[in-house]
């Protein structure tokens, strides 16, 4: 064996991106609608983030975190602008599962507790932390002990909540719609429960808006529309445009106990220029509206179909159709036969997760290719 591993690789090889769209090296062209897990979240090489990129690699590529620098008080400046309720206390890291592992230590270290609560069928990452609190037994067994302490509750019920959250717990660590787990929204007051038991507890609540958050689900933030803002939210997959970039919100009790943490590539100026254009551009264009809009049209559109699917869920453009075990096939088909890229969560659900620039006929485009596509997969 030589080369790269892990990664089972797919029957196309991709050459170029361009907002909604990626080719491939025959020159045929794929709308996008898994926006690569949402990287993508304003679309392939956006000009402005492009630009932004290309003008800091010039002028300072790197410089270690502890010398200030321009491109890096810009992003912080911006992420503490947007953050919800008082959450302006930013760590910048590089990915999701190393925000997630942030906010972790922070609330075991501001809480000098050690109990962790998440929930059944959540997802937070794949580095030793994030995964002792993500529920999938399939990601976890071959490297266990991870790092204990984790108790899981069925997601969306108050009382195992209340019941599992004692003065012993640091943090309640939940998605406001889970992603990966099948596209799960959070059911109504559930996350409001959340606040409450923790603020009784004195635990930390985290949110991981990895996915959520950034636009997708129609608001900035998708706990704010359920009016509940948590002690410390993550943000990574589309923050940077397409470069690896990441951070963890804290509020002011967190941050101060934060405790020694450190990352060497912690808001590098590239990547903190990348994610401040990119935050530009989620404002200038309103991307949260647009994603509320077209999501609604995709939705309804979906819901009141004749497709042979059983349910759509989600918010905005995180939308989860249920389309029975074999999603994977319809995936395949909607790929090779339709040339539109989409998710799978989990084996019965077909995840769409596009760019928030796309357009209602984007949409239209994707539903009568998954008409076809569910009709050959069950011929
Ligand atoms: C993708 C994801 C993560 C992990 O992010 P990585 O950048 O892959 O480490 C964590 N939580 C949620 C909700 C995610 O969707």
């Amino acid at each position: 064996m030589s080369g790269g591993f892990v990664y089972s690789e797919k029957p196309v090889r991709i050459e170029r991106g361009e907002g909604v769209h990626l080719y491939d090296d025959d020159g045929t062209e794929y709308l996008d609608f898994g926006a690569s897990y949402g990287v993508a979240a304003v679309g392939h090489c956006h000009p402005e983030v492009v630009s932004a990129v290309k003008s800091q690699v010039e002028r300072l590529t790197f410089v270690q975190a502890s010398y200030p620098n321009a491109a890096r008080d810009g992003l912080y400046e911006k992420l503490a602008a947007v953050a919800p309720g008082d959450l302006d206390d930013v760590w910048l890291c590089n990915s999701g599962t190393e925000a997630n592992e942030a906010a972790l230590k922070f609330a075991r270290s501001a809480t000098g507790d050690s109990k962790i609560v998440a929930a059944r069928d959540g997802f937070h990452g794949r580095t030793m932390g994030s995964l002792a609190a993500t529920w999938k037994p399939k990601y976890k067994t071959p490297f266990e002990p991870l790092a204990g302490d984790v108790e899981f509750v069925p997601y969306g019920d108050e009382e195992a909540l209340a019941e599992a959250v004692d003065d012993e717990t640091a943090a309640v660590l939940l998605e406001p719609i889970q992603g990966e787990g099948g596209v799960n929204p959070a059911p109504e007051g559930y996350l409001q429960a959340a606040r409450e038991v923790t603020d009784e507890t004195g635990a930390a609540l985290i949110f991981d808006e990895i996915q959520t958050g950034l636009g997708r689900t129609g608001t900035l933030w998708a706990c704010e529309k359920r009016g509940v803002t948590p002690d410390v939210l993550t943000t990574a997959k589309g923050l940077g445009g397409g470069l690896p970039v990441a951070a963890t919100l804290c509020a002011d009790w967190v941050a101060e106990e934060a405790g020694p943490h450190g990352s060497t590539f912690s808001g590098g100026p590239v990547v903190s220029a990348a994610a401040e254009a990119t935050l530009s551009v989620i404002a200038d264009e309103n991307l949260p509206a647009n994603a509320a809009e077209v999501g609604s049209h995709l939705q309804s559109k979906l819901g009141g179909s004749e497709l042979p699917i059983r349910t759509v869920r989600g918010e905005g453009l995180l939308v989860g159709v249920e389309v029975g075990r074999g999603a994977n096939r319809v995936l395949k088909q909607l790929a090779m036969d339709h040339g539109i890229l989409a998710l799978p969560a989990g084996r019965s659900v077909v995840r769409l997760l596009p760019p928030l620039t796309v357009e209602e006929s984007h949409a239209d485009e994707v539903i009568d290719a998954l008409e076809s596509a569910l009709a050959e997969v069950s011929a």
